[in-house]
């Protein structure tokens, strides 16, 4: 069985997959906060790549929230540049995700 990610939204490892009725398909879902896959999937094995997409895009959510921080200028953050605040935190959030994989 693949490893699943831990939760994109809160980092939560606590996981279940569960499958619908019928052929309602099935799903992953965070049991700390009740995300789940968006859509049903016909196997665990797709559900499980559709759910380990979702980790990934969370790297993307730190960083185009870096850069639309960036975007509204660079304005100082405790009396040091607020460019290199922002990059430093989106660097830090990414590599504690990268450390919880
Ligand atoms: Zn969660």
């Amino acid at each position: 069985m693949e490893e699943l990610k831990p939760c994109p939204f809160c980092g939560g490892e606590n996981l279940k997959i569960e499958d619908g009725y019928a052929d309602c398909g099935c799903w992953v879902e965070c049991c700390t906060c009740g995300a789940n896959n968006p859509f049903r999937h016909g196997t665990h094995s797709e559900a499980f790549a559709a759910w380990n997409t979702r980790a990934k895009d969370k790297e993307s959510e730190i960083l185009l929230s870096a850069l639309e921080q960036i975007g509204k200028g660079d304005v100082p953050v405790n009396g040091v540049s607020g460019l290199k605040f922002i990059a430093n935190n989106a660097l830090d959030e990414i590599k504690a995700l990268k450390a919880s994989k």
